[in-house]
């Protein structure tokens, strides 16, 4: 794989009041390719002092991949949800316990929803490299940009995740070290160069693990990814544990993001893993 570097603007905006009064004319809707069984017991971390007595229960909980327009650079996707394999394959034909099951209906995976929308994609952002994120990839275009966060490529596991990335000869790294840090939130790429559409360093579930935020006429989105696993990660204020890199980092990425709503009260916040999206 060769690893590129994905240039953007240096922004001189160093608060997200001036973003905000300067909204874009992009849309942001979400795709649901499918459906994966969480825990409660570990989508909100059992150890934090304010969930002692979180049930032991499954929650069946909507993958998804969100479709980005932008009235003059076109469409792109954040994340890609799942492919057509798993309709047949809850392990998208690998083997082992150890090997995530997804549930998939026919119609739901993400090259159908592409068709089905009309949509000409341009480029891919990926928040993480976990399947349920990126297993998609499989059935598109390979001649299309597929960005993720410097670093992350390390965090690929094809035995564990599937082969995925196979078709694709280079990914596009966003460098967070040349991206200013925006208070209260961490490092925050111009991905467009207009403000329209952000990276957001997020780290916690993965090392590298990004937010996006869309800066639409209605008002700012944040999409969390897996910094958010649902809801109640954020009226509880506590983050997920499990499928987690390192559960303090985790922790400390979801107050910044409890802070940021709560500075900026415009602001939308959608967890990953939210039925309620
Ligand atoms: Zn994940």
């Amino acid at each position: 794989m060769i690893l590129k570097n994905y240039t953007y603007k240096k922004t001189k905006v160093n608060n997200w009041a001036e973003v905000f009064q300067n909204p874009c004319e992009i849309t942001v809707r979400s795709i649901q390719t499918g459906t994966v069984e969480i825990n409660k017991r570990g989508a909100l971390n059992p150890n934090h002092p304010l969930v002692k007595d979180i049930d032991d229960e499954e929650l069946e909980v909507p993958i998804q991949a969100y479709w980005v327009h932008h009235d003059e650079e076109g469409d792109f996707l954040l994340d890609t949800g799942i492919d057509a394999s798993y309709i047949t394959h809850p392990r998208g034909r690998l083997e082992g316990s150890a090997v995530d099951e997804f549930k998939l209906g026919k119609h739901e995976n993400i090259a159908y929803h592409i068709q089905d929308h009309g949509i000409e994609l341009k480029m891919v952002f990926l928040s993480h490299l976990h399947a349920d994120h990126a297993a998609g990839l499989r059935e598109l275009p390979n001649d299309i940009p597929y960005v993720i966060s410097k670093g992350e490529f390390s965090e690929y596991h094809p035995e564990m995740e599937g082969d995925y990335l196979g078709g694709l000869d280079e990914l596009y790294e966003i460098d967070f070290l040349q991206a200013p840090e925006i208070p209260p939130i961490g490092p925050s790429a111009d991905l467009l160069g207009d403000g329209s559409l952000w990276a957001i360093l997020t780290p916690g579930h993965t090392p590298g693990h990004m937010s996006f935020l869309v800066n639409r006429i209605d008002g700012p989105v944040l999409l969390s990814m897996d910094a958010i696993f649902i809801n109640e990660n954020l009226e509880l204020g506590v983050a997920p544990s499990d499928y987690t890199w390192d559960v303090g980092k985790a922790q400390e990425t979801l107050e910044r993001i409890v802070e940021f709503q709560k500075k900026y009260t415009q602001l939308q916040v959608c967890p990953g893993h939210d039925a309620k999206n």
